[in-house]
């Protein structure tokens, strides 16, 4: 008998709990069971039934070149047949960090590690070490990883499961960590070590920084001496060539990357000033390490996708996420439903509410019913979006414009049959 997308998943929760390896891939907020993928080439996946999706999930933002690119199977072909992991250092290695520095002037110096949240842990480490002070500031609704002192208001999951904190971070974890509302800049102490955004924040669907709030931050980091971090973990790399503090032309002290740069392999890194990444051992007193970081594979991934990742490449990526949303928007007006389409660059959001989300609270007031009845009617349209309410739609270099053109036609399809169903 062959495997159905159902039979994986029964088989699945037997073992894993929930069926899946990441929350948001259970679908228990759109209801319904997951599409099971067998592969991916371009902007499509085919799942093991055989059906074909246009993919705007992307992998949550880790690719951008479209799945399978042939210049990153290569490499990644190219470096597996060398061996695939050392314990020294490799030239890669040294390859990925000058690449990234270069592309990030505020990244001096650049550590690789495996994952986002290891990122956005160990660059609050530094933070602390540098400073010898303890609390940090972060934003409601920012999403940066799971490590336990930055798992509280997460967004993305945390939001459409309804889980405002974690079970199982003590309350000691969490007590130098502050929470306030996006896109008002907080008034500091001097017991803050560092401050960490989502320059764009893209785990509360899309809400744009608003003019003068990255450029308050820095000004309020800079008066009592606490560090500015931007999390880049989504807009590294993908904004612009330097990422957002580029766009916005916001320096950071320190900076955590992930997704793009592994090319979909596991990775993360984080960068900074020199002198604040010198704290960390062998020179300095704050530990980090990795039996797997700066991998053969992850590297020759990433530095593949960013030699694809030129100038051109953003203005074409940028054009593409307007017409995008151009399609949806122009899908809604036309169904009758109440949504708007946020874009910052290109990132492209859906919020099923009106006004435009500027915080966590107005970002949670997202129709969840109305999103997941679209969720459905777009993906037996053949388009595939993320199965939760509060995530982005990633548009890549595979997505051209005929498969703009196919979205644009499944959008008014499904926000027809949305709008009918509901009798809008
Ligand atoms: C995805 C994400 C992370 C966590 O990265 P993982 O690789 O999933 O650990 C951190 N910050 C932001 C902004 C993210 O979107």
């Amino acid at each position: 008998m062959t495997d159905t997308n159902h039979s994986l998943f029964a088989r699945g929760q037997r073992v894993i709990p929930g069926g899946v390896n990441s929350p948001v891939r259970a679908f228990r907020s759109v209801g319904g069971t997951p599409y099971f993928v067998a592969r991916g080439e371009g902007a499509r996946v085919t799942d093991v039934e055989g059906r074909t999706f246009i993919d705007l999930v992307q992998s949550y933002g880790a690719v951008i070149a479209g799945h399978a690119h042939p210049r990153l199977v290569e490499a990644i072909r190219a470096a597996a047949a060398d061996g695939t992991s050392f314990g020294a250092p490799t030239p890669r290695e040294v390859l990925l960090a000058e690449a990234i520095a270069e592309r990030v002037p505020s990244c001096e110096k650049v550590r690789m590690v495996n994952s986002g949240t290891e990122a956005t842990m160990s660059v609050i480490r530094v933070a602390r070490g540098a400073t010898g002070r303890s609390r940090i500031l972060k934003f409601a609704g920012n999403y940066h990883g799971h490590s336990d002192g930055l798992l509280v208001a997460g967004g993305t999951a945390m939001a459409s499961l309804g889980i405002p904190a974690s079970a199982g971070v003590t309350p000691s974890a969490v007590a130098d960590t502050v929470v306030a509302p996006y896109n008002v800049v907080p008034r500091l102490t001097e017991s803050f070590a560092a401050v960490i955004v989502e320059p764009i924040a893209a785990n509360m669907g899309l809400v744009a920084p608003q003019p003068g709030f990255l450029e308050g931050l820095r000004a309020e980091c800079d008066r009592v001496g606490a560090l500015l971090i931007f999390d880049e973990v989504i807009t590294g790399f993908r904004v612009a060539r330097g990422g957002a503090q580029e766009l916005f032309g916001v320096r950071p002290d320190l900076t955590a990357f992930g997704k793009i740069i592994g090319g979909g392999l596991p990775v993360g890194a984080f960068g900074g000033r020199a002198e604040l990444m010198d704290e960390l051992a062998p020179l300095g007193p704050v530990y980090q390490a990795g039996t797997l970081s700066g991998n053969p594979l992850a590297t020759a991934a990433g530095l593949a996708v960013l030699d694809l990742l030129d100038d051109d490449a953003y203005a074409l990526l940028s054009s593409r996420a307007a017409r995008l949303a151009a399609s949806f928007e122009s899908a809604f007006s036309s169904a009758g439903l109440t949504a708007l389409v946020p874009r910052v660059a290109t990132l492209t959001g859906l919020f099923f509410g009106d006004p435009a989300p500027v915080d966590y609270e107005s970002a949670c007031a997202t129709d969840e019913a109305t999103y997941a009845a679209f969720f459905h009617a777009l993906l037996d349209e053949g388009v595939a979006i993320a199965p939760g309410a509060y995530e982005v739609m990633f548009c890549g270099l595979a997505h051209d414009d005929d498969v703009i053109l196919a979205i644009d036609a499944a959008a008014h399809s499904a926000a027809a049959v949305v709008a009918n169903s509901s009798g809008a």
